[in-house]
């Protein structure tokens, strides 16, 4: 079996990953809140934590893996979303979610396991917070219940490496004066008639932020499973604030026992905001005509733990790539990926490598083993020619692209037998064919070109066989 080796944020070491069960591998990652488009950045851990989904499945086997993503449907964007648009709140949430998983469907992530939504955890939100008040980690004030950080003084800031001193005196913290210590955490708040809200033991009110994700992923994971994921920004407060729930609550449990943290995205290196006018979202690069295909193949050319920059040169270069590559790809048949690319992977997920791998056996003219490795990666070739078909780009603004992908196939497979053959009837009479078409054909000792001329006519090659 392969040996996956992944870092640990945690111990701040590259480890050994032994799963708890192996006939059940768990994660949980932390998902989006629903009031907006995902932007770019949005998307990367969607991607790092796809490929470590995949891997694991491939080691593990499909059944035996389970990976849980939630979707945060109360928050106070949303209810500033629906009180400046004047929509209910529950149709922004539905139709955000959509979006999010059609987005992140084009640039190849598979669906998790399961997908909760925080309203439907509730009860178990009040249950966890109930429980952590009886075990004297969490009071109740002003409509408010508070995680008491000083209960837990010992195991409060390992994740980010701070001690709850130090956080105190560098944080810019809120000083409510319901707080004992200024750096308790709010678990659950009072709501007032026009925001959103839950029966409990401390009058109507809502979560705050972090109880969803100790409360889902007890729920559906149970107190102690393999990996969580989620990007840095979110290691402080949020899951040092999971930490300390989950393990106050759950004692006798482990939580998490191995942290994953994603770097962030930048565009042209530079941070992405909207001030810098280099804010968009995943769906404006599709509407662009950039197909997901090459959004996640330059994701993958940067390690998770670095930095990654978007740039429109790297997004070229990928197009260029994987329609290069994309001729092999039509009739694949069920390849296993190289074992290259799987050594690479499990190496903490270092898809850099995974992808010099992938140039290396175009080299080798490994096309099976390449296109069965983009497949794993994510990266379906069949996807990225028919979305060159439906889509007027740069590439193909005036003949069908998937006709001329096949085309270029046809002569490449004629091209290979003939070097074997050494009888280059087929070869030739496929050139002519294409050439009485209207098509230029440059072969030289790297690959085969298809130029269309002005006169170009496709119809001419209907029934070629
Ligand atoms: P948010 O909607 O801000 O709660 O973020 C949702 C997810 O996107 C979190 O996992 C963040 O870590 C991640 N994220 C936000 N901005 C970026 C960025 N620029 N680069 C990478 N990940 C990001
Ligand atoms: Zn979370």
């Amino acid at each position: 079996m392969t040996t996956i080796k992944l870092h640990n944020s945690k111990t701040r070491k590259k480890e050994v990953f032994i799963p708890i069960d192996p006939d059940n591998v768990q994660m949980y990652v932390c998902g989006p809140t629903v009031y907006d488009r995902a932007h770019l950045g949005n998307a990367r851990p969607v991607v790092v934590f796809d490929v470590l989904f995949r891997l694991l499945r491939h080691v593990y086997g499909d059944a035996h893996v389970t990976y849980a993503r939630n979707f945060t449907d109360v928050d106070d964007k949303i209810n500033a979303r629906a009180a400046e648009s004047g929509r209910e709140i529950g149709e922004i949430t539905a139709e955000t979610t959509q979006w999010f998983l059609d987005d992140m469907g084009a640039l190849g992530a598979l669906e998790p396991t399961h997908m909760p939504r925080a309203t439907q955890y509730i009860p178990q939100m009040i249950a966890m917070i109930e429980d952590l008040i009886a075990r004297g980690h969490a009071y109740a004030a002003e409509g408010h219940v508070l995680f008491a950080v000083d209960s837990w003084r010992e195991g409060y800031g390992q994740l980010s490496g701070r001690s709850v001193d130090d956080m105190i005196a560098g944080a810019r913290v809120e000083v409510a004066p319901y707080k004992k210590n200024p750096m308790d955490f709010v678990l659950w708040k009072p709501s007032d008639a026009e925001q959103p809200g839950w029966d409990s033991p401390w009058g109507r009110g809502r979560p705050g932020w972090h109880i969803e994700c100790s409360a889902m992923s007890h729920d559906l994971l149970g107190e102690s499973f393999d990996i969580h994921g989620g990007g840095n920004d979110l290691m402080f407060p949020h899951h040092e604030n999971e930490i300390a729930q989950s393990c106050c609550a759950n004692p006798e449990g482990e939580f998490a026992r191995y942290w994953l943290h994603n770097e962030m995205l930048q565009v042209e290196g530079k941070k992405m905001s909207k001030s810098l006018g280099n804010f968009f979202t995943v769906r404006d690069l599709l509407e662009q005509g950039i197909p997901g295909e090459v959004v996640r193949f330059v994701f993958l050319q940067t390690h998770y733990r670095k930095p990654m920059d978007w740039t429109e040169k790297k997004a070229r270069e990928a197009e260029k790539a994987l329609e290069r590559w994309s001729v092999y790809g039509l009739d694949h048949s069920g390849r296993q990926p190289d074992n290259e690319v799987i050594a690479a992977l499990a190496d903490d997920l270092n898809t850099p490598k995974a992808i010099a791998r992938l140039y290396q056996l175009e080299k080798e003219r490994d096309f099976d083993g390449l296109v069965a490795s983009l497949d794993f990666l994510g990266v379906s070739t069949m996807n990225f020619a028919l979305q060159m078909r439906g889509l007027n780009t740069r590439l193909y603004q005036t003949i069908d692209g998937v006709l001329l992908l096949s085309l270029k196939a046809k002569l490449v497979d004629a091209r290979n037998s003939a070097m074997e053959t050494k009888d280059f009837a087929e070869v030739d009479r496929l050139k002519s064919a294409y050439t009485e078409a209207g098509l230029e054909v440059r072969m030289s000792k790297t690959g085969v070109e298809l130029v269309p001329g002005t006169g170009f006519d496709a119809a001419k090659l209907e029934g070629l066989e």
